[in-house]
């Protein structure tokens, strides 16, 4: 049961904009105060008790309660998305590597994922700090060239200034394509 819980549930504002990903544990919460709706296969909008009055469907994830079955929703909607906190992008190398678009930020080429690597700016030897700012794709050829150097010391320049990325909650979860539902799909066709 605790796994169904974090099961990945869409969030979408009133205007039916994704805006996060939440767990199921967070949905349900959410359902049961009346701040969000859950969304049906029809599209409805739908409150806790008429939630609860589906019957399970078969691929349904159910989560046993005294009284009743309850179905995960896949999608929810929230009356006031300020309840729900801004998903922050996490800095990983994968998502630096979808910042970079895959692209080498000194030769500007985009060889195959497995070619590239995270290089540090200013290297960790002279200070630098894991950061938007500081992490970039490289490629290897570039990344080795570079070595332990910054990019005054080598004579090699970013292509584009490194910054926090900007890209909205619809394209990483669009980029992301583990634990994506389909139904999902018809709301993150919108924008
Ligand atoms: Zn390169």
């Amino acid at each position: 049961m605790s796994d169904v819980l974090t099961t990945a549930v869409l969030v979408l504002n009133r205007h039916f904009q994704p805006v996060q990903v939440t767990s199921a544990r967070r949905a349900f919460s959410l359902l049961f105060r009346g701040a969000a709706w859950a969304i049906d296969e029809s599209g409805e909008s739908l409150d806790f008790w008429s939630w609860a009055r589906l019957p399970a469907r078969k691929g349904d994830d159910l989560v046993p309660t005294v009284s009743l079955v309850l179905r995960v929703p896949r999608v929810l909607r929230v009356a006031h998305y300020d309840r729900v906190p801004r998903t922050i992008i996490h800095l990983s190398h994968r998502n630096v590597m979808l910042r970079d678009q895959f692209q080498c930020q000194y030769c500007g080429r985009t060889p195959a994922p497995s070619e590239l690597n995270i290089d540090h700016v200013v290297p960790r030897s002279q200070g630098g700090e894991d950061s938007w700012e500081n992490l970039v794709t490289a490629c290897r050829p570039c990344n080795l060239k570079k070595g332990g150097r910054t990019p005054d010391q080598s004579g090699m320049h970013l292509i584009r200034p490194a910054a926090r990325p900007r890209w909205s909650i619809v394209r990483e979860i669009m980029l992301d394509g583990a634990g994506r539902y389909k139904e999902w799909e018809p709301f993150l066709k919108v924008g």
